[in-house]
């Protein structure tokens, strides 16, 4: 028995036309980007190509396109990279960011931006946050837990009205979004979004995992956090991982081609979801916005079940779910971003994340829904 997964927001299986697309440049055509041999420079054109693709995906230039290993990587990169150019500045991010936001935000002058109860950025309440020492605001587009789309075009007009306005500082006032969990239902052009950094991550998106980017907008002041032979236009070292970016290329273009179909589809099967857990299962809870909501993600709490037990037990059924973010899972700490939305640690220890993907059917969600109605009737 095939098991159904439901953890898509964890990671997407590589694409069958992505991977064959990669092949070749793990032993045929290997050679380093940066030699000066024609077999070396096709494959420098190759990757520039790569390049352009995504740019064109973001409606960017190729040089604001910096890949990376991954969205960790990149919103490292983004962050320290601004506040190493700004030390004086301070950092405003989103209680529900991913860790890899909100730890390097850590190691500078940084303030928590609170969420309302369903995960929406409260944006009135950001502005009254910003000094005039903010220099990078980071929010995400897709929160990863509960899936709440933030308004980061609204977000972004906001600063740049208030950035005209102040006349005591000469810092600049950036806005990053981590988009990691978007690009396969949501629009990521930079400019609709009005973002000066974006993070992507080709593990989410059917590409290959460790692999990256952080979109640059020209003009932004930003220091290189890794060091060395000044590949991607000095702002990130090391040889390029040119199967990575070129797989992640060809998957970010699928998914953009493919997004609003896919978002339709998902979101009649997350409705369904819902609908069915209302009919069988009537004390569970729906966690996250009602509206701006991404289609492949389900928070659901299930008053008095512990969350491991429940995610055991499926698994046993084959039915492959996650008790919170992945990377948070391993420390059975219970979910900041579910604490942050004003959950219990009790009701936090009860919730799981359903997310849904490419192979997921209507008859998967009837099965879950049908496993959660055992596991949770028998004692
Ligand atoms: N940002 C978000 C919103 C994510 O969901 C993830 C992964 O779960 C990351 C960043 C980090 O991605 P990676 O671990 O692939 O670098």
């Amino acid at each position: 028995m095939t098991p159904i997964y439901m953890d898509y927001a964890a990671a997407t299986p590589l694409d069958p036309k992505v991977k064959k697309l990669m092949e070749t440049f793990f032993s045929k055509d290997y050679f380093n980007p940066s030699a000066n041999y024609l077999a070396a420079r096709n494959v420098r054109r190759k990757l520039e190509q790569a390049r352009a693709d995504v740019a064109n995906c973001l409606g960017a230039k190729p040089t604001e396109i910096i890949f990376t290993a991954g969205a960790t990587e990149a919103n490292n990169l983004a962050i320290q990279g601004i506040m190493r150019a700004f030390p004086a500045g301070e950092i405003l991010v989103s209680t529900i960011e991913h860790e890899s936001v909100l730890e390097p935000a850590k190691l500078f002058n940084y303030r928590l931006i609170p969420v309302l109860k369903d995960g929406m950025i409260d944006v009135s309440e950001l502005k009254r946050m910003i000094s005039d020492k903010t220099v990078l605001v980071s929010i995400g587009l897709v929160n990863n837990e509960i899936g709440a789309i933030q308004p980061i075009n609204q977000i972004s007009d906001m600063l740049n009205r208030l950035s005209n306005l102040r006349i005591s500082t000469r810092l600049p006032l950036y806005l990053h979004s981590d988009a990691a969990q978007a690009p396969s239902y949501l629009d990521v052009h930079v400019s609709r979004l009005g973002a000066d950094l974006v993070s992507l991550n080709g593990g989410k998106i059917y590409g290959p995992k460790q692999s990256g980017v952080l979109y640059i907008k020209t003009g932004t002041e930003l220091q290189p956090v890794t060091l060395g032979g000044g590949q991607e236009f000095e702002k990130r070292s090391g040889t390029e991982n040119v199967p990575g970016d070129i797989g992640l290329s060809a998957a970010l273009q699928l998914a953009q081609k493919h997004r609003k179909k896919e978002a339709s589809r998902l979101s009649r099967l997350r409705e369904l979801f819902i609908r069915e857990l209302t009919e069988k299962l009537p004390r569970a809870i729906v966690n996250g916005p009602n509206k701006y909501v991404s289609p492949h993600i389900l928070s659901v709490s299930f008053p008095n079940y512990d969350n491991e037990r429940l995610m055991m037990q499926l698994d046993e059924a084959g039915i492959q779910v996650a008790t919170g973010s992945a990377c948070s899972a391993s420390s059975r700490k219970s979910s900041y971003v579910l604490a942050a939305i004003g959950l219990s640690d009790d009701l936090a220890r009860s919730t799981l994340r359903f997310s849904l993907g490419k192979y997921t059917k209507e008859k998967d969600i009837l099965q879950v829904v049908n496993a959660l109605k055992r596991f949770t009737t028998v004692s």
